[in-house]
């Protein structure tokens, strides 16, 4: 922890030293948080938990944000970044390759849906979205059609905090049953609304200006482990198809094996041209993102540049690619996507038994290990909190008194109102963990209730 001196210069920010000592807490300098506010200190990370310098312990139920997905400090992750960075902590991918890059690159090819044919490696998961749109870009400038440069994507969703994933392009209505599907609509019709929806934005916008879709397939942290209707990702290739656009699908919250399933969207058996991943492809021990790319769109870019025009100082970094690697290689030997299936059907059940018939819990969902409770003030109504409480960092703070990671978000419903609370454990987590998971859990949506009741 930095002591809240700067030797060179004591007076350079007299702001943040008086906040610094007020509390005789040294107050963090780092900037993407509210100036004065010093979250815990984390020290050690063992299994699903992480523990702070005053020596407490906290459950991680939800992978920091979907992340930590083999828990903490697996012996053999560690050991396969150690034994990169023994070997060559750093090669630039303008003159080198390495095998840990190539090794990865293959080992998610072998998992990918049909047709993806070529990775690229990047350092997260906007950039794996931002290098997707441009790649898409690219895909139909190669064919001469410069008019293209919309995407469309949809409402609650999270793509990024980087200017292409926020930029201000069409957006259509989430896949939301919960919230949008009309009493008295069917769930085929629901569906064939949002279809028509789509399509009628494809339309506006002109099909030959826009390059493609984006959709998280689990709707992630802005909706709340939202998965989608049946045949909804079906109808949304046949309309990609159609007007020649091409499906973006995010997964860097719910892939890598989040929902049970090494991609989200292999449950919908639908085939994407671009798939972005990030989160748990390194599982927290290295920052890394990846898109995977159809075949088809290569061949375009082999006719054309012969290459996808674009690179960082860390794409392919070694010791990311040698972690990520090594991440595959766990799940894969340990059997990983049965216990995700095993225990999200565990913790689906623990959490309808708790939260069944809870007066503030409208909606329980999700797929996986990548579940969701969805608050409300009167569940048959399904009015939501005023978003002024603020139940989503009440319940937060609550959680985190009582030792308890969870993820909670407001702005489920319409981007202000609607408070849930994301759930995404290690896969290694037992049925006991769960449990307490649940228990504290409930705790801690009481006492916020109370609180900002
Ligand atoms: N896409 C989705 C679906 C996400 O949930 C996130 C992050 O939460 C991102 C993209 C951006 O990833 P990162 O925060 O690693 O840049």
């Amino acid at each position: 922890m930095p002591s809240g001196k700067n030797q060179k210069n004591p007076d350079a920010s007299p702001l943040l030293s008086s906040v610094n000592f007020l509390k005789g807490i040294p107050m963090s300098r780092i900037l993407h948080r509210k100036l004065g506010e010093t979250p815990p200190v984390a020290v050690k990370g063992d299994g699903i938990y992480l523990q702070d310098s005053q020596g407490k312990t906290y459950i991680d139920a939800s992978g920091g944000a979907a992340v930590s997905s083999l828990g903490h400090g697996h012996p053999d992750v560690i050991a396969a970044m150690h034994a990169q960075i023994d070997r060559c902590a750093y090669a630039h991918t303008a003159f080198f390759t390495t095998e840990a890059a190539e090794d990865l690159a293959e080992r998610l090819l072998a998992h990918a849906p049909a047709g993806i044919g070529g990775v690229c490696l990047v350092a997260g998961g906007a950039e794996a979205m931002e290098a997707a749109l441009k790649l898409a870009r690219q895909y139909f400038v190669e064919a001469g059609e410069h008019r293209r440069t919309l995407f469309i994507a949809r409402r609650q969703s999270w793509h990024g905090n980087t200017p292409g994933a926020l930029a201000d392009m069409p957006r259509v209505s989430p896949c939301y049953e919960y919230r949008y599907r009309v009493e008295g609509q069917g769930t085929e019709q629901y569906t064939a609304m949002l279809l028509d929806e789509l399509e009628a934005a494809i339309l506006q916008a002109g099909p030959e200006r826009v390059i493609g879709f984006c959709a998280e397939p689990v709707a992630g942290a802005a909706g709340g482990a939202i998965p989608p209707t049946p045949g909804y990702f079906h109808g949304v290739r046949t309309l990609c198809d159609k007007y020649g656009i091409l499906f973006i699908a995010d997964e860097v919250m719910c892939g890598m094996g989040r929902t049970g399933t090494m991609f989200a969207i292999e449950q919908d058996a639908v085939a994407p041209d671009l798939i972005a991943v990030g989160k748990g492809l390194g599982a927290g021990y290295q920052p890394i993102g990846a898109v995977l790319v159809n075949g088809a769109v290569l061949e375009r870019l082999q006719r054309g540049d012969g290459a996808f025009l674009h690179r960082h100082t860390y794409t392919s970094h070694p010791v990311a690619a040698a972690a990520a690697l090594a991440v595959l290689q766990v799940i894969e030997r340990d059997d990983l996507l049965a216990q995700v299936k095993k225990r999200g059907a565990t913790l689906r059940r623990m959490l309808g038994d708790v939260f069944g018939g809870h007066p503030h819990v409208g909606d329980i969902r999700g797929r996986g290990l990548f579940m969701a409770l969805e608050l409300v003030r009167d569940r048959a109504g399904r009015e939501p909190f005023a978003p002024e409480l603020k139940l989503h960092a009440a319940i937060r703070a609550q959680a985190m008194r009582r030792g308890l990671m969870v993820y909670p978000m407001g702005g489920s419903i319409d981007g202000r109102r609607g408070d849930h609370v994301l759930l995404a454990p290690p896969f290694i987590v037992s049925a006991a963990q769960l449990s307490e998971i649940v228990a504290r859990l409930e705790e801690a949506v009481n006492a916020a209730v109370r609180e900002i009741s």
